[in-house]
């Protein structure tokens, strides 16, 4: 099979991956952009619910194939093993691919391709240590429990920031404990995860353990996760959607993990080492131009060094090279979509309405074409009440704040409706320490940032969502437990008392 690249995806209409085949959908075409010169590249169905019903029919298939559901576990650590060498191969196509679709730097898109092998022998080496226990009921002739089963379908459902490592993360442990999946990916950059899908095949994966349909949330994803053959639904998206998602899933009582977005606060203390903090404020929000969960948009910085810190923030802003993406040289990309261009356009005036001080940016650079760009933006003076302190609006703007002590602070940091990262700058550690058992976050950075690793679990609560990946706990997300109770007493029982502990 010839491997699908930017060349062989250009100006084509994507093809779908259902049944361990590539095919062509029924559905209408969606243009898909290219975010750096603002042009149409390719194609994405949007999928019929025919189509969609064929892939979770597929999956479906797949769980009751012996070929899969008897395989052992170590069988399918093996499996993932081999794909993880072959994708170790397919780097860099894939990196080109995800961004020419989203716009995001080529050496960024490289690096999370990287992780993507790495992900899978992580949880390859767990699929042979998925265990039950034991457990002591009090009933002498009794033996009780557990097993872990897999879930069975999966629908994966991926945002077009990061869509190889977003579903990486569910589809790594989701093999690992043996269920099928049906990934769909955005709308606005599906092109990854249909280049990804013939590796699948390739390693060796029965047909069926993986499936991508592609279309619009409201038509294709809904199909999805109203689906009667789907067992769990695992969403990474945006707050809105994720309700939705919540309220149909509920409809079905799908269980459902909701990875969502994030406004998180990033803390310069006045001990901190100031320059390490200042570069770590930068990447934490213009990296990737702001275009992660993760990013601290929320910078708090102590009133002693407030004025210190922010000009070395603004400094490094002023340095940051704009440009094509795929250059080794640039520092910030386009914008991957033009909603978002002009979402902090909107942003920004909002910001200005309230009163907070344009200290950096705010427009488009000038020279790059059509291309989808917007300037590192910061607002200082700005207080926790204003949108651009509230609301998410994934792109690079940052809002920074002063604070007096630790209680004025945490006050502010956890007046959020959300809670999924944070970060604090600091040498007392007594003082990071404080701060991590106080802030409302489902991950704490002390002296750096957006540092994720595969084996260690991430998510948030509040209205950043419910549920983890990573780490054991994703074993835990993607299987469930089944207990079983054997009486080897020989006894008959009582028919008509039920055997409680008493
Ligand atoms: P989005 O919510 O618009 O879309 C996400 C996915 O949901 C897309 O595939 C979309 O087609 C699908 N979808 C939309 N409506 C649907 C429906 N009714 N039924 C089923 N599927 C539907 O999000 P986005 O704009 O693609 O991504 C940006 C958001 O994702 C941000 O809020 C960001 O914070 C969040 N995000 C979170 C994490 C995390 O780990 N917490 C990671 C990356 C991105």
């Amino acid at each position: 099979m010839t491997a699908i690249t930017v060349d062989t995806l250009r100006d084509t209409c994507l093809p779908i991956y259902i049944g361990g085949e590539y095919m062509a959908s029924a559905g209408a075409p969606i243009d898909s952009y290219d975010p750096a010169t603002g042009e149409v590249w390719c194609q994405v169905p949007d999928c019929t619910d025919a189509e969609v019903d064929a892939a979770v029919k597929a999956a479906n298939a797949a769980m009751n194939n012996p070929a899969w559901r008897d395989m052992t576990q170590s069988q399918r650590g093996l499996l993932m093993l081999k794909l993880a060498d072959l994708l170790d191969a397919h780097v860099e196509r894939l990196a080109e691919v995800e961004t020419k679709d989203n716009g995001k730097l080529l050496r960024e898109m490289r690096a999370l391709s990287q992780a993507l092998p790495v992900a899978l022998r992580y949880f390859a080496g767990m699929a042979d240590k998925i265990e039950g226990t034991t457990i002591p009921v009090n009933k002498p002739d009794m033996l009780n429990f557990t097993v872990r089963e897999p879930l069975g379908v999966v629908a994966v459902i991926i945002p077009w920031n990061s869509p190889l490592y977003m579903m990486m993360r569910a589809l790594a442990p989701c093999l690992a404990c043996g269920n099928a999946v049906v990934v769909k990916p955005s709308e606005h950059a599906s092109a990854g995860a249909v280049a990804f899908a013939g590796l699948m095949k390739e390693a060796g994966f029965p047909d069926g353990v993986f499936n991508v349909v592609t279309g619009l949330g409201h038509t294709a994803g809904n199909a999805l996760i109203s689906h009667t053959g789907v067992n769990k639904i695992d969403f990474t998206g945006g707050p809105a959607t994720g309700k939705v998602i919540a309220k149909g899933a509920a409809e079905q009582l799908t269980p459902a993990a909701l990875e969502l977005g994030g406004k998180s606060p990033h803390v310069v203390c006045d001990d901190a080492d100031l320059d390490a903090a200042a570069n770590g404020v930068v990447a934490g929000i213009f990296a990737a131009a702001g275009q992660t969960c993760v990013a601290g948009s929320r910078c708090f910085i102590q009133e002693s060094v407030y004025d210190e810190v922010v000009a070395k923030i603004i400094a490094k802003a002023r340095a940051i090279n704009i440009g094509d993406p795929g250059r080794d040289d640039v520092q910030l990309g386009p914008l991957a979509l033009w909603s978002q261009v002009e979402k902090v356009e909107d942003f920004t005036q909002s910001a200005l309405g309230e009163g907070a001080t344009l200290a950096f940016g705010g427009g488009r650079p000038k020279g790059l074409g059509d291309g989808w760009f917007v300037e590192p933006t910061i607002f200082t003076d700005v207080t926790n009440d204003m949108r651009i302190a509230r609301e998410e609006i994934f792109g690079p703007v940052l809002a920074i704040l002063k604070f007096r002590d630790e209680d004025d602070l945490l006050e502010m940091a956890n007046d959020s409706d959300f809670a999924l990262a944070s970060g604090i700058w600091t040498q007392n550690m007594n003082r990071a320490l404080r701060f991590m058992r106080r802030i409302e976050a489902g991950m704490v950075w002390i002296n750096t940032y957006r540092s994720p690793s595969v084996m260690s679990p991430s998510g948030g609560h509040k209205d950043s969502g419910y549920g983890k990946h990573n780490g054991f706990a994703a074993i835990e997300e993607f299987s469930r437990i089944k207990t079983v109770v054997i009486d080897y007493s020989g006894a008959q029982q009582d028919a008509f008392v039920m055997r409680v502990n008493k």
